[in-house]
């Protein structure tokens, strides 16, 4: 039988696809080391969050009768 063999994005190990449930990585340690790169660069964005104006909708009167 062939085995899908496949490279770890974090540590570069080679790892087996089959009964992985980490992959792409090889291991759930390298499967957090990639969550928490993507939450650090989220969290720089959010720094840079500014507050919108709450502007409301000018309306024409309407004509009363
Ligand atoms: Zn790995």
């Amino acid at each position: 039988m062939k085995e899908q063999k496949l490279k770890c994005p974090i540590c570069k190990k080679a790892s087996t696809w089959s009964e992985n449930p980490f992959r792409p990585f090889c291991s759930d340690r390298c499967r957090i080391l990639d969550l928490g790169k993507w939450a650090t660069e989220e969290y720089r964005i959010a720094g840079e969050k500014k507050d919108i104006p709450d502007e409301t909708p000018v309306r024409e009167n309407d004509n009363e009768g």
